[in-house]
């Protein structure tokens, strides 16, 4: 008999609204997450801080684990820190980092893990990918995804607007992804996954079409949604292909060459995404793109985060070596730097007038 249906991978609580960090506890004490109430809760010694005190009290059979950075090393040692100690699962209270590490080192001692993003900067938050610091650099993992995912909009709010900024830029460049995915589809007969690249697609499309702003809860609620949709579109696909393509490798780029000067994820991969639009000859959604993003605060010039030109150049050229393997627009019209320069000489005429 044929499957009639498929089983997506996916947490069994989505808890997104203000002050739901203040019901963490009972979302937690959930029979299908924590049964003893004993938990590992991971969170980083400067931030994480105040949030401990707050909720120390409201988990009194948890132990707390400080993470000092983004690291493999940091997620090994938080695994051997947590293992046999008969926990439910472990919980990180942070931001992306905390959340990888904590991905990381609950795949490796095979228990749950609970995302309680503090910040919005990335679809990290809910995906079956770890991004961690290596010895080459960064890798990404793969690991299970979250059982459970909380945002807590009074806490967004508190956090720097340049993390909600980033967020946008993540995942407004969904839509640059899935145009490489569908290229790839027509030139190389790659599959495309229909379900994935909806979920991608209606993730950035909310973002991209809303008219709020930073400041206000629709828009946040908005932008968290598509977050998590996101990483469930990532589980789906089994890869990052619905949520990265050309814009994300000419980020990786700039974080390979330029590491004590690159600008933040969403920021990078939204002028990629931008510039990715431009060269797929689509210069009215590039126009949108950097209507939007500049709206939003965004860079839509590499001279907005501080990049010359050449630099810019260099990172597009290097680009398609981050991902061996993955074929996107860069890939299938193989430029020169000198085509490189005019298209981006064009690029920033066009996206200027
Ligand atoms: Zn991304």
């Amino acid at each position: 008999m044929p499957v009639l249906t498929r089983l997506i991978p996916s947490p069994v609580v989505v808890d997104i609204r203000s002050g739901a960090l203040d019901d963490l506890a009972g979302l937690l004490a959930d029979q299908r997450i924590s049964a003893s109430g004993k938990l590992a809760v991971a969170l980083s010694g400067g931030s994480g801080r105040a949030l401990r005190t707050r909720l120390a009290p409201l988990l009194p059979g948890a132990d707390w684990y400080e993470v000092a950075d983004g690291t493999i090393d940091a997620a090994v040692r938080l695994a051997d820190e947590i293992r046999g100690r008969h926990y439910d699962a472990v919980v990180a209270l942070g931001g992306g980092k905390i959340i990888d590490v904590t991905k990381y080192a609950a795949a490796r001692v095979g228990l749950p893990m609970v995302s309680v993003a503090t910040n919005l900067a990335h679809d990290g938050i809910c995906s079956p990918v770890a991004t961690l610091d290596n010895d080459n650099g960064r890798g990404s993992y793969g690991v299970p995804s979250p059982i459970a995912m909380v945002i807590d909009l009074d806490v967004i709010r508190d956090a720097p607007a340049r993390y909600i900024r980033s967020g946008i830029g993540d995942t407004v460049s969904n839509l640059s992804a899935l145009a490489d995915w569908e290229l790839s589809q027509r030139i190389n007969g790659e599959n495309v996954d229909g379900l994935a690249a909806a979920m991608a697609r209606t993730a950035g499309e909310s973002v991209l079409r809303h008219p709020g702003g930073v400041g206000d809860d629709e828009f946040l609620i908005v932008l968290a949604e598509a977050l998590v949709l996101t990483g469930i579109a990532m589980s789906i696909s089994g890869d990052t292909r619905p949520s990265s393509g050309a814009c994300h490798e000419i980020s990786h780029a700039f974080d390979l060459l330029y590491p004590q000067r690159a600008a933040s994820h969403g920021e990078q991969v939204g002028l990629g995404a931008a510039f990715a639009m431009h060269l797929r000859g689509a210069p009215e959604q590039a126009g949108l793109f950097a209507d939007v993003l500049r709206r939003h605060g965004l860079p839509v010039l590499p001279e907005d985060i501080g990049f010359g030109v050449d630099e810019f150049i260099r990172a597009v050229e290097y680009a398609p070596r981050t991902r061996p393997g993955r074929f996107t627009i860069l890939e299938h019209l193989d430029l020169t730097t000198d085509q490189i320069r005019d298209a981006y000489a064009d690029y920033a005429k066009t996206i200027r007038s």
